[in-house]
């Protein structure tokens, strides 16, 4: 089917239009909450080029502000504060922690909080029910979990359709779904006949009446992840190189081919994966180059890389915590008890979206497998070990004896025979994760060594369609392994189609009216 974008689609690398001047006084008034000075926002944009992770920053569109949820200041330059609390951003000059302060009047009110715990007072993001860049089927299984009622609901905006929002209602059987219709003048609708100024007046109004939904909408619906915030503290944003005896390491996790990974805390606090990079596995010179543009890197569907200690070795690479460990183990251990096709397509869906990230970034990850994605809470699955298969000394370290530990059968072709590791090698071994994701965590090429399924390969042959593997899922792996890379699909290509998967035009969304439902 080729490299076709998406329809309408809109570009995720892009960087927001500043819709500010460069300098922005608010002028100075009292509300019952809050006292809001003369502040000064820094808002400009010059100075040298940014990183990747500073493109996406969020611009404060007003100054006053309320927690999304309760944080505990790690250092004493940051601000400790309760989900609900208002407070005045002071200063955004940093992309990630922003300077903030609260207006009680006890205890420390001036300090940095991070960003993505903050939304502009009344804004939609600061609403209950508001679950941005939540797709429909994580929308599913966020309503169906156990504390939510028949009208819980929430509303979610498309990552990658900017400005689409959609409701999810639960009706105490099953989740439905509506579009929101946008107003010129930028109100919203959910069927012709009862039009709306903000989309809080609309929840107000189905609060009361179905008119046409499945159901009232009750209660939003529960928030059970809490972000990361974007650093291990504000300190480490920008100075990530950190003293290796503030890590306590409490529990062995696995064993790579290059070290070890540790579960541990950060500053007898924090939990954080830390991995111990075995003497002389690469250099510490070349692995902070690759550390730096790492860091930048952020992506909800990217195993965050935290901090690193290179003084001295055995190297250290901290990252975020991720409760079940590798996405490989974990479909082994499933093996098709509780995991099915959605959840499978779910997963790839997540995959989809961190390389496509990459793929806007021009990174390439060349070691894409089911060992190198990680499980969290809810569902959540994000790409580890990015960037990492480069820095390790020896270009042939993976061509080790022990064949079942090459990656040989994720490699494309391309990338083996002349060492052309480009987007697209990665995205053949995308196709070879599908084939692991619905196979539970099997082999590829069993009974095949590497160098034979490469031979293979070369004349034509594919890893043919998994038994329980529907034909569609099959047709997008074989995609991802067209022989010409340029002809194999792009991330953003294979995010929206497994995103999609189980939509088709007319059956995904309901229509509110009171035949429908
Ligand atoms: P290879 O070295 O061939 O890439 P690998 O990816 O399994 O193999 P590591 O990245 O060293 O090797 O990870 C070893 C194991 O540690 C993983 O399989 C996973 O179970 C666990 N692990 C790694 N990183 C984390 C993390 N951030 N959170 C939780 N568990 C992790």
């Amino acid at each position: 089917m080729g490299n076709c974008c998406r329809k309408n689609c809109s570009c995720l690398s892009g960087v927001l239009p500043c819709v500010f001047n460069n300098e922005k006084r608010a002028t100075s008034y009292t509300t019952n909450d809050i006292v809001i000075q003369n502040i000064h926002i820094n808002t400009q944009h010059d100075g040298p080029q940014l990183p990747p992770r500073f493109e996406n920053r969020r611009e404060p569109q007003i100054n006053t502000y309320v927690a999304l949820y309760s944080y505990e200041g790690r250092t004493p330059d940051e601000l400790s504060f309760k989900a609900g609390d208002k407070m005045v951003i002071l200063d955004t000059t940093h992309a990630s922690w922003w300077k903030a302060k609260l207006s009680r009047t006890r205890g420390k009110t001036e300090g940095y909080v991070p960003f993505n715990y903050v939304a502009p007072v009344s804004s939609i993001e600061s609403m209950p029910w508001f679950f941005k860049d939540t797709k429909r089927t994580a929308a599913e299984r966020l309503l169906l979990q156990p504390g939510n009622i028949t009208g819980s609901f929430l509303i979610r905006e498309s990552e990658s359709q900017k400005g689409e929002y959609s409701l999810s209602v639960f009706d105490g059987i099953a989740v439905k779904h509506y579009r929101l219709r946008k107003l010129d003048d930028g109100g919203f609708y959910i069927t012709a006949k009862s039009k709306f100024i903000s989309m809080n007046e609309l929840v107000e109004y189905y609060g009361k009446r179905e008119e046409g939904l499945c159901c009232k909408l009750l209660k939003p619906c529960l928030k059970t992840a809490i972000p990361l915030p974007p650093d291990l503290c504000y300190n480490t944003a920008d100075h990530w190189e950190i003293d290796r005896n503030s890590l306590k390491c409490l529990k062995k996790l696995g064993q790579g081919q290059f070290g070890e990974v540790w579960e541990g805390l950060w500053n007898n606090t924090i939990p954080v994966a830390i991995k111990t990079l075995k003497t002389g596995s690469m250099n510490p010179q070349d692995f902070l180059r690759e550390a730096q543009f790492m860091k930048n890197l952020r992506h909800p569907k990217l195993i965050q890389l935290y901090a690193v200690c290179t003084l001295e070795e055995p190297v250290y690479i901290i990252t975020e915590l991720m409760k079940h460990g590798s996405l490989h183990t974990y479909l082994q251990n499933d093996n098709g008890t509780s995991i099915h096709i959605p959840h499978q397509v779910d997963m790839a869906a997540q995959v989809a979206s961190g390389m496509a990230y990459l793929e806007t970034q021009s990174f390439i990850h060349r070691d894409l497998a089911a060992r190198n994605v990680l499980v969290g809470e809810n569902s959540v699955y994000k790409v580890a070990d990015f960037g990492l298969a480069r820095v390790f000394t020896g270009d042939d370290v993976y061509e080790a004896k022990n064949d079942t530990k090459l990656p040989l059968k994720w490699t494309a072709p391309e990338a083996v025979k002349y060492n052309k590791f480009t987007v697209k090698s990665d995205v053949w071994a995308f196709g070879i994760l599908m084939f692991e994701i619905v196979t539970y965590g099997k082999m590829p090429y069993p009974g095949l060594t590497g160098r034979q399924a490469l031979d293979k390969l070369e004349q034509g042959y594919r890893i043919p369609k998994p038994f329980t593997c529907p034909h569609d899922l099959y047709e997008i792996m074989l995609q991802c392994w067209n022989a010409k890379p340029e002809e194999r699909p792009t991330f953003e290509t294979l995010q929206w189609k497994l995103e999609d998967y189980f939509e088709t035009e007319a059956s995904s969304y309901l229509e509110a009216n009171s035949f429908v439902r």
